[in-house]
């Protein structure tokens, strides 16, 4: 059975973490359509120039080009035994475009991960987060289990540790007033179709977290 995952949680609640790995353990790909915006980004593509001021105010991308890049993605070889998918659907209409999308691959929807975490853990976070600029790993200055082993340096690939430019408190609010807007319609109706895990990520740790995560995924 393919392993095709989707993580809902709200901004900074460890899903970043979990997928890497999630993605470890299964051998599939971690793909985070954020991740792939920044690149178009940093590629300073024609759809990189078009979406980079939405982007750093923290605002949703157009659905059009998220399928666009997505639909790409997930056509590539390494996706055929599953893949994480961190960052998407946002919200419901996401997630009509996402059927589409699998039906015409022919994937299953697989699972849909829940990550509840209360808003005020959240935002301490906040402030206290490095992302790695090569590999995409996720740290936590606050949390000594997601500290660097040498600092600002990313403990996988040895490559330079960065404070993401949407990490303040602004962008924070607007983020998570959007998850609640929109993302948040997405757990009802992926419960009522009984395909959603809720795990509750307060005050745990991540392999905690990750040893519920491996209990759902056979
Ligand atoms: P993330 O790295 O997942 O926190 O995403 C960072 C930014 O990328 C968001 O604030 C949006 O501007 C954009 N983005 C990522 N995924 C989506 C999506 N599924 N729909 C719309 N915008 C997205």
């Amino acid at each position: 059975m393919m392993k095709n995952i989707i993580f809902i949680a709200p901004p900074l609640a460890g899903k970043g973490t979990q997928s890497i790995k999630v993605c470890d353990e299964y051998n599939i790909p971690h793909i985070s359509t954020g991740d792939l915006l920044r690149d178009e980004i940093q590629r300073k593509t024609k759809i990189g120039l078009q979406i980079k001021e939405s982007m750093a105010l923290g605002k949703f991308v157009s659905d059009e080009v998220i399928t666009k890049i997505l639909k790409k993605r997930l056509l590539e070889k390494d996706c055929k035994k599953g893949y994480v998918l961190d960052g998407y659907p946002r919200n419901i209409k996401q997630v009509k475009i996402y059927e589409e999308i699998l039906t015409e691959l022919g994937f299953p929807l697989g699972y849909v991960i829940f990550l509840n975490v209360d808003k005020d853990i959240l935002f301490s976070r906040l402030l206290n987060r490095r992302i790695c600029s090569n590999c995409g790993a996720s740290y936590n200055l606050s949390i000594e289990e997601l500290t660097p082993h040498r600092d600002n340096i990313c403990d996988r690939c040895g490559h330079v540790l960065k404070a993401r430019i949407d990490d303040n408190k602004e962008t924070f609010l607007d983020r998570f007033n959007t998850y609640v807007n929109e993302t948040s319609e997405l757990i009802g109706f992926y419960r009522k179709r009984n395909v959603l895990y809720e795990i509750d990520a307060n005050n745990k740790s991540a392999d905690e977290i990750f040893e519920e995560i491996k209990k759902v995924i056979k």
